[in-house]
C-alpha cells in the first residue's frame, strides 16, 4: 500500500506518537507555525502541513521516518525551502514536513585534508564563514545562500556562480549520511579523496531531491581560499560578441575564471529599476550584459585586474565589446553582481513568474533566445521573458512574467502552454529542461524529454527498491 495522508482522527493519533520521537521544539501543529514550510520562495507552490517535524540529530530522523515509513504516512524532506520547482513543499492532500532547520552542527573542519563535516541544516551562508576561518574556500556559492542549506544544495546537486571552476555540489561531496525510509542510517561520512570500493551510493542521493532518503550530514571539499577577484562588467550588442569574450576570458585566465554570466538588456534594466541602490554601469542600454570574475591565487589581485582590464581593452579595440566597467574595488565588484543576482528578486517584486532553467551547447543559446521570444509571442500577448545565467555552463535562466496587471491565478493557466511552448524547444536544440534546479512538481510531466524510457524504468526500480512505500516526497521526480 501507498502512502497517504491519515484521516483528521488517526492525524491526532500520529502527532502523540511523533511527539514521543522528538524533543519539544521538534514537532510544530500550530497552524499559525505553518505557512513558512507550506509555501515555497517564489510564493507559487503551496499546500497543507499535517505537522512539521524538527529533528535535532540523525537519530531522531531515523526514528521518525521509521516510524513514518511504517504507517505508511508522507513526508516531505524540507531545508531552506529556497528550491524553484515545487520540491520542498507538501501538496494540497497534505504530508508531515520534516525540517533539517535545527541540523546546525559545524562537526569538524579539517584545515590539513581540506574539508568539512557538516549537519545538512547548516545554512550554506554559515558553511562558507567556517571554510573562511580555517583559511580555506567552501566552492558553492548561490544567490539563495543565506538561506538555502546543505541537506538541501545536496538533495537539488546545487550548481550556482563558480560551476565553471569548482563543478557542481556532486563534485564538492566526499562523504554523505543519509537516512533511508525505513530508518536505516548510511553512514558514509568519510573524507577520503580515495575510495574505489564498489557502488558510490552517495552519488544516488545528491540530486535525487528527497525521494530516496533523507540527508543528514555530509562531509565536502575544500579549497584554497582565493587571495583576491577581479570583476567586470561589459556590454555586448550581439550573441555572438559574447562568446568572443567568453573564448578571451577562457583563454586568458586559465583554471581562475570563476563565472561568466550573462544578463539581458531586460533583466538588467528590471533590477536597477526595481532593486535599491542596484545601477546600470553602462550609459546606453546594449543587447547583454556579461560578468566576468576571476579568482586569483596569488596575492596580487590588483596585478589580475590589470590583466582583465587587458583583455577587455583587445575585445574593445577589435570591435567585440561596446563599454565595460572594471570594478577597483570589493563594493564596486558587489555592486555589478547585484545586477545579475537581483534578478531573481527583481522579477519576484515585479510579477507572477513562470521559471526555466535550461542548458544549451553555448553556441547555440543567441538563437534559442530569438526563437523562444517569438516562440512565447505566439502563446499570449504581453509575455515579457528575461534571460540570464551562467553563460559559460551553457545554462539560461528564463523567467517568464505574466503580462502587465494579469494576477497569479489567471496566469496559472499559461503555465502549460508555456512549458509546452519553450521544452519543444530545448528538445529542438536536443537541451536539457532542467540545468540546476531540478524537476520537483513542475517539470515531472517532462522529465522523459531528456531521459529515455530505460533511465526512467531504472529510475523507478531505484525508488521502489529504497522507498517501496513511497512515503518520501511522493509525486515529485519521477513522472
Ligand atoms: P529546499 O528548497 O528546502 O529543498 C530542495 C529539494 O531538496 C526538495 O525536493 C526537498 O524535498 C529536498 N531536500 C531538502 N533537504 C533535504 C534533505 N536533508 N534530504 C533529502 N532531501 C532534501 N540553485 C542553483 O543550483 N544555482 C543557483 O545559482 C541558484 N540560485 C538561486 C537564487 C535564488 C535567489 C533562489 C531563491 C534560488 C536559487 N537556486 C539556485 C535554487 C535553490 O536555492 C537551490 O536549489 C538550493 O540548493 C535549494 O536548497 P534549499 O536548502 O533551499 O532546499
Amino acid at each position: 500500500m501507498f502512502a497517504r495522508p491519515p484521516s483528521a482522527a488517526e492525524l491526532d493519533r500520529h502527532l502523540d506518537a511523533l511527539q514521543g520521537l522528538v524533543d519539544t521544539a521538534g514537532l510544530l501543529t500550530d497552524p499559525a507555525d505553518m505557512p513558512r514550510y507550506e509555501r515555497d520562495w517564489m510564493g507559487k507552490f503551496h499546500g497543507r502541513a499535517l505537522g512539521v517535524i524538527r529533528p535535532r540529530d540523525t537519530a531522531a530522523v531515523a526514528r521518525v521516518l521509521a516510524y513514518l515509513n511504517a504507517h505508511r504516512l508522507p513526508v516531505v524532506p524540507q531545508a531552506g525551502n529556497t528550491g524553484l520547482v515545487g520540491g520542498s513543499v507538501p501538496d494540497a492532500a497534505g504530508a508531515f514536513v520534516l525540517s533539517v532547520e535545527r541540523m546546525t552542527r559545524i562537526r569538524a573542519v579539517d584545515a590539513v585534508g581540506a574539508s568539512i563535516t557538516l549537519d545538512a541544516g547548516v545554512v550554506l551562508e554559515s558553511a562558507q564563514e567556517a571554510a573562511r576561518r580555517a583559511g580555506l574556500m567552501l566552492a558553492l556559492d548561490l544567490g539563495s545562500k543565506g538561506s538555502c542549506r546543505i541537506g538541501g544544495n545536496i538533495s537539488t546537486n546545487a550548481g550556482g556562480l563558480k560551476v565553471l571552476r569548482y563543478g557542481h555540489i556532486r563534485e564538492q561531496v566526499l562523504g554523505l549520511e543519509v537516512v533511508l525510509a525505513d530508518g536505516t542510517v548510511l553512514d558514509g561520512l568519510s573524507s577520503l579523496r580515495k575510495n574505489n570500493t564498489g557502488y558510490d551510493l552517495k552519488q544516488m542521493f545528491i540530486g535525487a531531491e528527497g525521494t530516496l532518503g533523507v540527508v543528514t550530514a555530509a562531509t565536502l571539499k575544500l579549497f584554497p581560499a582565493e587571495a583576491g577577484r577581479a570583476v567586470a562588467m561589459v556590454a555586448v550588442d550581439r550573441f555572438d560578441d559574447a562568446l568572443a569574450v567568453l573564448a578571451a576570458v577562457r583563454r586568458g585566465f586559465p583554471g581562475r575564471l570563476n563565472s561568466v554570466e550573462l544578463i539581458g538588456a531586460d533583466a538588467v534594466a528590471l533590477v536597477a529599476g526595481t532593486l535599491p541602490g542596484a545601477r546600470s554601469p553602462f550609459a546606453l542600454a546594449h543587447t547583454y550584459a556579461v560578468l566576468i570574475e576571476v579568482g586569483s591565487d596569488d596575492a596580487d589581485a590588483v596585478a589580475e585586474r590589470g590583466r582583465l582590464e587587458e583583455a577587455i581593452g583587445a575585445l574593445i579595440e577589435a570591435g567585440r565589446v561596446a563599454d565595460a566597467a572594471i570594478a577597483q574595488s570589493d563594493a564596486q565588484a558587489e555592486g555589478l553582481w547585484r545586477l545579475r543576482e537581483g534578478v531573481p528578486e527583481a522579477v519576484a517584486h515585479t510579477a507572477p513568474v513562470h521559471k526555466y532553467d535550461l542548458t544549451f551547447a553555448v553556441g547555440d543559446i543567441g538563437r534559442f533566445i530569438a526563437d523562444c521570444d517569438l516562440a512565447l509571442a505566439r502563446v499570449a500577448k504581453g509575455l515579457r521573458p528575461v534571460y540570464f545565467g551562467h553563460v559559460a555552463d551553457g545554462n539560461v535562466h528564463v523567467n517568464v512574467m505574466a503580462p502587465p496587471g494579469m494576477q497569479a491565478s489567471g496566469y496559472q493557466a499559461l503555465q502549460g502552454p508555456i512549458d509546452d511552448a519553450i521544452f519543444d524547444l530545448v528538445a529542438q536544440y536536443r537541451g536539457s529542461i532542467s540545468a540546476e534546479h531540478g524537476i520537483g512538481q513542475v517539470k515531472r510531466a517532462y522529465l522523459d524529454r531528456n531521459r529515455s524510457t530505460a533511465e526512467i524504468a531504472t529510475m523507478r526500480a531505484l525508488k521502489a527498491m529504497l522507498d517501496p512505500n513511497g512515503v518520501l516526497n511522493p509525486h515529485r521526480l519521477l513522472p
